[in-house]
């Protein structure tokens, strides 16, 4: 189901805060954190959390920790832990001197873990993974005890230590927290807390072979760091009662943990998993390919950190599941780039114009506004001369009544610079037009004229001796369902991958001015869309532009 942001804004997260400031619930602090586990991108979901957990805090005078939730040593990398860094810092956001890994607290995870075996409120199991799941009974019938559940606690302790010095295999014992197994809520069936992994952990390096579970680790991660609200999303709505358990029994600062809805787009997959295999399987050019909806991906392809903040605050934070168009986060976009975007002249599939009362030698420059929405911006110098491209499709030999572009007879503007009028089409043996010629009119420099007459179209171009060269990639939605992910679905969401995402144009012709574009400059190529210099291909010698978004907006008139 879809769903607009109708009570824009609206944060039950904020009000808590508000309410837990005038209780004084917590000495009117606010501290969250944003707990990335490094095994992947960030995508368009995190920035969703990033902005709720490190912007409520900066409204509320607070903190926020970056804290890297790394207790998976097999599927994690530095990589990521750099390019998350790098992303969070993007979307404008500081985590000051906080910068904390789980990793720093296995030895102090180590010690809680033994005090709950001195309680009585954990056990060694020798049960095999298997047995365990059996063990773990279903939704409607309780689980069983472990035969291992009543060992002493010297026992336990004996072995936990055996099991951090490493005298077992992977998977011979774990260590549990004992609570209930007839337990309504699955994970209070005895959950295991400490597994035995001898694997390398791009931190800690070989230093634990044994790695403390996820629930586990963040309860007492808040715990530590004195966080306040600990926001995750509502798939951890069943594990509250168990991160309430380790600090209630451990006796110590206990947090709150708070589940929001997570941010769902339409036609893109997010999920970590899934597109490291798309990366994998070489589906898509890496992690920041601009098809894909990761940061790194939305940053290449030319969104600005201000459009995604926007777009989080405008869809607010509520309690329920939905997922949102990717329309609305379009829409937010394309008001952000037309504010700050540059415009200039790009065609991208070009025939040429012949402008044959036009002096064969003189070129002229035309002032052209860089921005209208921005004055400031200034002005720059377009060259013209007597040979100019526009868009193939911005002629017709044999045009439909209402058509104002160009055409045997007609009458058009050339944006900043003439009249022009087209006298004769010129084709190839196969009889396909490979070039026009016009007449201008001199009495229309600039592109205006006094005289009353009408001219209702007006084409981009570029200079045939002052263009360069450009390679433009287009892109649409990389699935072609609104949601690829559904289990709904006949197959898999690889089933559904939009083989025209990505449309290569090579041989665009672009104004001079673009020479010097760098990337992640935004530009509005006029009457073509937003576009961005590629940040991996693109040089003074090569200029490769990513279409960013389109001008035309479906969103704001679906919502009118
Ligand atoms: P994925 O399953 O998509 O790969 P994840 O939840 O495993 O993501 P984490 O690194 O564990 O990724 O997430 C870090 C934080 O971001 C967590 O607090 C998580 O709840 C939050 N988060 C993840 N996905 C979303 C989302 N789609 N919307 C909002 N918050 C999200
Ligand atoms: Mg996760």
């Amino acid at each position: 189901m879809k769903e607009t942001s109708t009570a824009a804004g609206s944060n039950f997260i904020r009000n808590i805060m508000e309410e837990d400031n005038e209780t004084g619930k917590f000495d009117k602090r606010v501290h969250t954190r944003f707990p990335p586990e490094p095994n992947g991108y960030l995508h368009i979901g995190h920035a969703k959390s990033i902005c709720l957990n490190f912007g409520l805090a900066e409204e509320f005078g607070g903190k926020c920790n970056l804290r890297f939730d790394d207790t998976n040593p097999t599927k994690e990398d530095t990589e990521y832990v750099e390019a998350i860094k790098h992303d969070v810092r993007w979307l404008g956001f500081d985590w000051e001197d906080r910068l904390f890994f789980a990793s720093d607290y296995f030895g102090k995870l180590y010690d809680f873990a033994v005090e709950l075996i001195k309680k009585g409120k954990a056990f060694v199991d020798d049960l095999t993974p298997d047995e365990i799941r059996e063990y773990r009974g279903t939704l409607t019938e309780p689980g069983k005890n472990s035969p291992y559940r009543d060992r002493s606690v010297e026992e336990n302790l004996d072995l936990f230590e055996r099991m951090k010095n490493g005298e077992f295999a992977d998977g011979e014992k774990v260590l549990r927290a004992k609570i209930d197994m007839s337990s309504p809520n699955m994970n209070m069936r005895d959950p295991v807390i400490y597994r035995i992994l001898h694997a390398h952990h791009h931190r800690t390096g070989d230093k634990w072979c044994i790695y403390p579970m996820y629930d586990f680790t963040h309860g007492i991660s808040d715990s530590l760091e004195g966080i306040t609200h600990s926001n995750c999303t509502l798939e951890f709505e069943d594990h509250r009662p168990l991160y309430d358990w380790f600090l209630d029994e451990l006796d110590i600062y206990h947090s709150q943990q708070i589940e929001f809805a997570p941010l769902n787009l339409t036609y893109i997959v997010t999920s970590k998993r899934k597109v490291r295999k798309l990366v994998e399987d070489g589906l898509v050019d890496g992690w920041d390919d601009p098809r894909l909806a990761t940061l790194s991906a939305l940053r290449r392809r030319g969104y600005t950190p201000k459009a995604i903040r926007e777009f989080c605050e405008q869809i607010g934070v509520g309690k329920s599941n939905s997922t949102v168009d990717i329309a609305q986060l379009e829409f937010v976009l394309r008001e952000n780039l037309n504010k700050i975007a540059t415009r200039v002249m790009a065609v991208l599939d070009p025939i040429k114009v012949v402008i044959t009362n036009y002096p064969e030698d003189k070129v002229e420059e035309f002032d052209a506004v860089n921005n209208p929405e921005d004055e400031s911006a200034g002005k720059r110098k377009v060259p013209f001369s007597r040979e100019i491209y526009i868009e193939r499709g911005d002629f017709m030999e044999d045009p439909p009544k209402k058509y104002f572009r160009l055409a045997p007879g007609k009458e058009v503007r050339l944006k900043h610079a003439y009249y022009v009028t087209c006298t004769d089409v010129i084709k190839n043996a196969a009889g396909e037009v490979v070039e026009l010629h016009c007449t201008y009119d001199p009495a229309t420099r600039g592109g205006w004229s006094d005289d009353g007459r009408k001219v209702k179209g007006t084409l981009h171009w570029v200079s045939v001796p002052h263009a360069l060269k450009a390679e433009v990639r287009l892109y649409e939605h990389l699935f072609t369902v609104e949601n690829p992910d559904d289990s709904r679905n006949e197959g898999d969401y690889l089933d559904y991958m939009n083989p025209s995402a990505l449309t290569v144009v090579e041989n665009a012709m672009v104004e001079p001015s673009l020479k010097s574009a760098e990337p992640g400059r935004p530009f509005q190529f006029l009457r073509k869309g937003y576009f961005t210099p590629d940040s991996k291909d693109h040089s003074a010698d090569r200029l490769v532009f990513n279409r960013t978004v389109g001008l035309r907006d479906s969103w704001a008139k679906k919502n009118k």
